[in-house]
């Protein structure tokens, strides 16, 4: 039925959640976070500089090139990307660790990073975060400000890409309301309805 014998818990299954830059992923999960201390949140290794306010080992573990390819070759990241010119990846063994704990884990990620965990982990659920519209999400890009043009035309063009996968995903979630799309994300990653504390 499932259950291990040894009465410890099952190996839980892992959450990716994907979706275009701009289409509020950061703040959905952040609610989601807030919802479920629980769950455990991966912090990706990245060699794009911080922005303003983002903290070390917190938002990403910012690291050189050479650092993060030595992390690549020795098999250390569970799935890397290049995305709008620089590199992320996913740190494995606090993932797997987690899972074996019978925990939920999340990861935060881009396409071609979920595409990766898909075919290592062909259990895993993906999820892809909508915009409400195209027009919608060129507004939030744009608006952001902490970008030079360059760089929101690069995440412009791979939100496209991004977009027209949609149909590869187990699950979309259309992001009109932070709170919702949490509560919606909340329910697919522990099947729960309700915040994690309350009964
Ligand atoms: P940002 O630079 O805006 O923080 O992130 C850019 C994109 O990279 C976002 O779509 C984000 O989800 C994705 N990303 C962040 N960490 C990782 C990672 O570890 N692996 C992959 N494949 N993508 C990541």
């Amino acid at each position: 039925n499932g259950e291990s014998v040894s009465g410890a818990s099952p190996r839980h299954r892992l959450t990716v959640v994907s979706g275009p830059s701009g289409v509020g992923k950061s703040s959905v999960v952040a609610e989601l976070r807030r919802l479920c201390p629980d769950i455990y949140f991966s912090v990706s290794v990245t060699t794009r500089p911080p922005r303003a306010g983002e903290v070390n080992g917190e938002h990403y573990h910012f690291v050189d090139r050479e650092t993060f390819e030595a992390m690549e070759r020795g098999g250390e990241l569970l799935e890397h990307a290049e995305f709008a010119g620089n590199r992320y990846g996913t740190p494995r063994a606090p993932v797997e660790r987690v899972l074996d704990a019978g925990r939920p884990a999340v990861l935060e990620i881009e396409l071609q990073g979920a595409r990766q965990v898909r075919r290592a982990m062909p259990e895993a659920q993906l999820v892809m975060l909508l915009p409400p519209s195209w027009d919608e999400l060129v507004g939030r890009l744009t608006g952001r400000g902490t970008e030079h043009d360059d760089a929101v035309r690069a995440r412009l063009r791979e939100a496209e890409r991004e977009l027209a996968a949609a149909d590869e995903f187990d699950e979309r979630i259309v992001n009109a309301d932070v709170r919702a799309a949490a509560r919606q994300l909340l329910s697919l990653v522990t099947g729960r309805t309700t915040a994690c504390d309350e009964t």
